[in-house]
Parts: C-alpha cells; structure tokens; sequence
C-alpha cells in the first residue's frame, strides 16, 4: 500500500463518506479536505472537520497505519502540533502530538477498483502505464489538461528568465540576448552557448554590429574554437582580430570543452550555430525590441532567419572544406526557437507588465505553428492523441517528461479518469 493513494483518495474524496467515525465512534464530518502539502509537514493544511458537535480547523496527516505517526517521528514534531485528523488505512495505535493531546482518527475506506487500477498503471511496461485506456478518456478532459500542461511548461521556461532578470542582468534586451543565444545550443550546446553570450556583453557586440567579421571574431574567439593549428587564410584573420579586440576587452575565452559535438549531424555543430548567431547579430540590433514589434508568425520568422557567412557555406569546421550547401536558418529551427526563447519571453514579459495581450499573442503563436515532429509525439499519435499545433505538441512534451516517465498518475488528469473506471463501468465525462 502506497501513501500516495491515500492522498489521492482523499484529496479527491474518493472515500465512502456515508457515516463515518472517528477510531472512537464519534460521527465525523469532512468539509473541507484541506490543501495539499508538497513540502516537508503535514499533508494537507487548512482543511475543516466536524467531529461530534465541535467544528475543527487545522492540518490532516494521512499513513499506511497509525503507527506510522511514531516511525516518522511526529510525535515529537512542533510542526504536526496543528493535525486534527490521522487518517490511516488500518488504525493500529493511539497517537498523540507534542503537547501529549490525542488525535482523533479515521480509517479510510474506498471502493477496491481504486487499488486495483493504480497497481495496474504502476506495474504496466508500456510505452506510457495507461496505454490501454488514454484513447477512451473523454476529449473535453484531454483538452483542459493540455492547457493546463502548456501553463505549467511556460512557466517552467518562463523561471530561467526570471532568475536571469533577478541576477546581474536587469535589462529586457540583454536577458533576451543571452537567452536566444542559449536558444542556438538547440538542447545539447545549451549551456555553452549560454556561457559564451554571459562572457559577451551585448554592449560590447553591439560596438562592432557593423562589422560581421568582428563579430564572429569575438563570438569564436570567446567560444574558445579558433584553432592554434589546422588553420587556414580565414581563421588566421580570425585569430589575429580576436587578438586585438580581446586585449582591448579585456576578455577572456570560455573553456572550449564544453561544446559538444557527439551525436551531432555537421549542420548543428557549434560552429555553424554560431556563424548564424552572428549573422544575426550583425543584421538585428535591439532584438527583443524588434520581437515585440512583429505582430504576426511570418514576419517573427522573418526576423529570426539568418544565414552563415560565406566561408560557413563550405565548411562545418575550420579549415575543413566541405561540399558547399546553405548554412541558413531552417524553418523548423526558426520554430524551435521561437517556441522556446520567443513565446516564453513573450509571455514573462505579458505576465510582468500585467499585458494580456502580450500573453495571448505567445499563446496564438504556438497555435498557428505546427507541432514538432519527435519520438515522443509519435508515440502519443499512435495513441490516438495527435497533437494539432505546437501549443498541442508543447503540452504533450510535458505530460510525457513530468508525468508519465516519472508514473505521477495520480496527479495527472486523465490518470484520474483511468483511476475512477472499475471493469463494469466505462470511463465516463
Ligand atoms: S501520467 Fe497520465 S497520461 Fe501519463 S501514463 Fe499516467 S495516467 Fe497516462
């Protein structure tokens, strides 16, 4: 027996509710169960109970068995001074608090196919525990949880920005920089690209925005990717800049080891991500600015789509000529950026200034693209559950990584579907 589905039950009011007792056979009467605690002390806070005629207020504390209470260790614990109800699957023991008070208790009862589906999601090996069922869920509850999946996920993007504003970086303009620079480490260079664009002040690139050379110059310099051998006509020329603008600068590279090149196809490598961020750089100044100003999808792609300089259209690295193919932008990681640096920045800064608007134009962006193309979408597709748009792929990305891989059923909506459906009864609105 899981705690975990205590909690659910109760928090849910899953139990059967007519009569009950207290373990001393007083009647009691749950009006509210309280809030969820996720934190360290009890489980829920605030909830309000009758027993007998007295009216109580405080915190619920749930266990597998009442002697639990004492295995944990509450008993001399202040801050389980304020339980008012120990709610257990089997009383076994007395329990009392810190001041020595006794607290009342209730042996939870629940209808049996609860246990049964929850051991069944746990123990399933497929691709996601309620495979057998998801497609029988009703749509209405699909479409308010993936809103509320896409919610979570935009706040989660919209923390790393927060942190960054909250730091040193106090400028929309900068914090945007660094962030589309983290935004070109598609993933696997994220933090590389994060530590380079941190090293760089956009000031300072900015002085030179006229100059693509320079540019890449202090962008490679500082990536720490220019080669001391190997090299050819235009990373000597490179180097030599560097040189100059990093004593001017006072400037000191990153550790090279950081960039990433296993796994990668050529066309991601680091130096062809940071060939096209200069070139964006060089055509855009003020790029968080010129963001807020475009009002529609087309005219963002626009404004994002950059091509590699003319050495980069035959090279993936330094001084290793290759078959000239266009090193711009594709589409689809214009989208990828614009779902992960653009909307997300969109939506903060909505959110900060208290501008709906800004905040559903985010939301509309990520309606009018198409959703990614991955194996985990794939997966939810063969499911039955294809995601229409981005804001659809972005919603089941997240109810893959945070609920499903981690069998967090109990807090996912359709798991609460799944949980509620005994073999004699279809899942039902
Ligand atoms: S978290 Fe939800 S969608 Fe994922 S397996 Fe569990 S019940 Fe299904």
């Amino acid at each position: 027996m899981k705690e975990s589905i205590l909690h659910y039950v109760w928090q849910f009011r899953l139990f059967t509710d007519n009569d009950l007792k207290t373990n001393e056979g007083l009647r009691l009467e749950i009006i509210d169960t309280g809030r969820l605690n996720t934190d360290a002390g009890p489980d829920f806070f605030n909830a309000k109970i009758r027993i007998g005629n007295t009216l109580w207020a405080g915190n619920v504390e749930l266990h597998t068995q009442s002697s639990d209470w004492y295995r944990h260790g509450h008993h001399c614990d202040p801050a389980y001074r304020n339980v008012v109800l120990h709610v257990v699957k089997k009383v076994d023991a007395e329990v009392r608090n810190v001041n020595e008070e006794c607290i009342p208790q209730l042996e939870l009862r629940y209808p049996a196919h609860i246990d049964r589906n929850y051991e069944k999601l746990l123990n399933e090996k497929k691709w996601i525990p309620c495979a057998d069922h998801v497609g029988d869920v009703p749509a209405i509850v699909v479409s308010s949880w993936k809103n509320a999946l896409l919610s979570e996920r935009l706040l989660q993007k919209t923390a790393a920005i927060a942190k960054l504003l909250s730091g040193s970086i106090r400028n929309w303009e900068e914090a945007f920089y660094i962030t589309l620079a983290r935004g070109f480490g598609f993933g696997i260079n994220s933090q590389a690209f994060q530590a380079l664009a941190q090293s760089l002040p956009m000031k300072l690139l900015g002085k030179h925005k006229n100059n693509l050379q320079d540019i890449e110059a202090l962008l490679f310099g500082q990536a720490g990717l220019i080669p001391a051998t190997k090299t050819d006509d235009y990373s000597r020329a490179l180097k030599q800049n560097y040189r100059f603008l990093a004593h001017k600068y006072e400037l000191h590279p990153i550790d090279a080891s950081q960039w990433k090149f296993l796994r990668l196809r050529p066309g991601n490598f680091p130096h062809v991500r940071i060939a096209q961020f200069a070139a964006l750089i060089h055509a855009s100044s003020k790029l968080f600015s010129k963001t807020m100003e475009q009002h529609d999808l087309a005219s963002l792609r626009q404004l994002l789509a950059c091509q590699a300089s003319e050495y980069w259209q035959t090279h993936y690295r330094f001084a290793h000529p290759s078959k000239r193919l266009n090193k711009g932008m594709s589409k689809a990681s214009i989208d990828v950026l614009l779902i992960n640096v653009v909307v997300p920045f969109l939506f903060y800064y909505g959110h900060s200034k208290q501008q709906q608007e800004i905040k559903d134009k985010a939301l509309r962006l990520l309606e009018e693209m198409a959703p990614e193309q991955n194996a985990v979408l794939a997966g939810w597709q063969a499911l039955g559950l294809e995601a229409a748009s981005a804001y659809d792929s972005q919603a089941l990305l997240q109810l893959k990584k945070e609920y499903c891989d981690a069998k967090k059923c109990l807090r996912c909506r359709i798991g609460h579907k799944v949980m509620q459906s005994s073999n004699s009864k279809p899942i039902t609105p």
